[in-house]
């Protein structure tokens, strides 16, 4: 089959490969003169930066993606575990290193939370068990056709933690503050509040803590360009700025598109794979007329994830108590997740969470300097937002909170200073809104409705990326470019 990718999104690139090697004749169509989508670097001044992702979990699904084009990941690729993994920084500065040997973990509890040393091994059984029930119905699952659900057995439904929220099971369990606000911060990871998600995303920690957390020597951008080698090597045709302006349905078969729309000019195809946003690929790709208003509806009305607001800081000096990853948590945190999801706001108190990759790589910073790279969770984009004007505003309250927080005369250290705010997100990737995982987890039905890997409305239709099923992230980002390889494949063989 001829098929066009669009978008080289993690997802796109890897989809494209997948496909490539499944024989397909495939062309990928990238708007960015760069690929990585969302995981892209910049190089100022003799300071290296990710501006995406900095931490890689579950690297097994990218080894499977290498393997299905016949590859190894690790002639491409090379990722090392981080020991501790992050750094916890409470209001009252209480420090926290989380140390992927149990014994270490436990003489930090015994420092910050004694009262709950046993639950923690407690919780992350029950993180287990859900990762457990939920990866073969859910996560590694299409969830396309009927076959695909009766993998899901109805004794791990019921015991997949559903009806409750993240919030509420984590102070079931824990009595310490400091834990409670530890374990909350997880369902954040896919852009959904913990007040508020299923407790199923309870999931997370299991995740990081137990299957582990990685970082990619040289940089997380290395990976963004393994998929495009990838990619090169299994021969898909990678066209960089060219933005693909529309989705052609075919006038003539019901159900079908045939082709993209560039420059004006049809370019035909039998299939379509959109690793763009998929609430944009259905609202703004598809002609006026493709869908019904009520399903259109439907579509901007499901709620996207937070988005973030992201601060560069080249520093003339190293702070000896920042680890790789530091999370400095708010003192006000449902404040914080009820400014960003219900009042749209940026957080007056926010959790920053600080990675200060020149430690791992000394490159990334001039001798005797860092390269900090600042998150904060931030509302998705509202009429009467001024991104322009909050950047410069916005950043110095970070630096200022991070002051606060002991890392004294922050301001007059800093040599290069960059923000990323919603509105660039939205610019420069499509992201909806400036979302960077898709739509929240907010509800139940949001948590396990998100956008399917194949159209259910046109049948060469498909999506792939963060804004589908299974959800963002990288490892379930690569997992939606698997399903995309599978469902493409049925498609060929019915
Ligand atoms: C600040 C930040 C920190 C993060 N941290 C982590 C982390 O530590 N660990 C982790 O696992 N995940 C993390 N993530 C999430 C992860 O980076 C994303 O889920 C993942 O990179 C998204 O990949 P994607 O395939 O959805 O594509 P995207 O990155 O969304 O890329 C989509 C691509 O489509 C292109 N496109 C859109 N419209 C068109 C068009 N009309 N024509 C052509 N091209 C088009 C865009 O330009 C873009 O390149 C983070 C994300 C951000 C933003």
């Amino acid at each position: 089959m001829k098929i066009s990718v669009i978008g080289a999104g993690l997802g796109g690139l890897s989809a494209a490969a997948i496909l490539a090697s499944q024989g397909h004749k495939v062309d990928l169509f990238e708007q960015n003169e760069t690929v990585g989508g969302k995981m892209q670097e910049i190089n100022i001044g003799g300071y290296r930066f990710d501006t995406g992702s900095s931490l890689l979990t579950m690297p097994f699904v990218l080894e499977k993606v290498f393997e299905q084009c016949g590859q190894q990941a690790s002639d491409y690729l090379e990722w090392k575990t981080l020991d501790p993994i992050c750094r916890y920084q409470f209001s009252d500065r209480t420090v926290f290193n989380h140390f992927s040997d149990p014994e270490k973990n436990r003489s930090e509890l015994m420092r910050i939370a004694p009262e709950d040393i046993d639950v923690w091994d407690e919780f992350l059984d029950y993180s287990a068990d859900l990762y457990r029930r939920t990866s073969k119905s859910f996560l590694f699952n299409p969830l396309q056709r009927f076959r695909d659900l009766s993998a899901k057995s109805i004794s791990d439904l019921l015991r997949i933690d559903a009806f409750s929220t993240v919030s509420r099971r984590v102070d079931d369990h824990f009595s310490s503050p400091r834990l409670r606000q530890l374990f909350k911060h997880f369902s954040t990871y896919n852009g959904s509040s913990p007040y508020l998600a299923p407790a199923t995303l309870n999931v997370i920690p299991y995740v990081e803590m137990h299957l582990g957390g990685y970082y990619i020597p040289g940089g997380m951008y290395r990976l963004a360009e393994s998929l495009l080698k990838l990619a090169n090597n299994c021969g898909v045709r990678v066209h960089t700025d060219v933005p693909i302006d529309l989705i052609v349905p075919d006038p003539a078969k019901k159900r079908s598109i045939s082709g993209v729309m560039i420059n004006g000019a049809l370019y035909e195809a039998d299939a379509i794979i959109a690793n763009c946003d998929a609430t944009c690929t259905y609202l703004n790709l598809l002609p006026e007329n493709a869908l019904s208003r009520i399903r259109k509806r439907k579509i901007s009305r499901m709620e996207p994830s937070c988005s973030g607001f992201v601060v560069m800081l080249g520093i003339n000096r190293i702070y000896k108590q920042l680890e790789h990853h530091n999370i400095f948590f708010s003192d006000q945190y449902e404040n914080e997740f009820r400014a960003i999801f219900e009042q749209k706001e940026l957080p007056v108190g926010p959790t920053i969470y600080l990675t200060n990759s020149s430690l791992t790589d000394p490159d990334d910073a001039p001798q005797g300097c860092s390269n900090l790279s600042l998150l904060v969770n931030a509302p998705t984009i509202e009429n009467g937002h001024q991104w322009h004007e909050w950047k410069e505003t916005y950043t110095d309250h970070i630096i200022h909170t991070l002051e606060d927080r002991g890392l004294e005369n922050l301001r007059e250290s800093v040599v290069v200073r960059k923000a990323i705010t919603p509105a660039d997100f939205e610019r420069l990737y499509g992201a909806n809104r400036g979302s960077i995982y898709g739509t929240s987890s907010n509800t139940r039905r949001a948590a396990f409705n998100r956008p399917r890997n194949k159209s259910p409305w046109f049948d060469n239709l498909y999506l792939c990326g963060g804004s589908t099923h299974p959800g963002g992230g990288i490892p379930l980002v690569l997992q939606s470019a698997l399903n995309v390889g599978t469902l493409v494949d049925r498609q060929k063989k019915s």
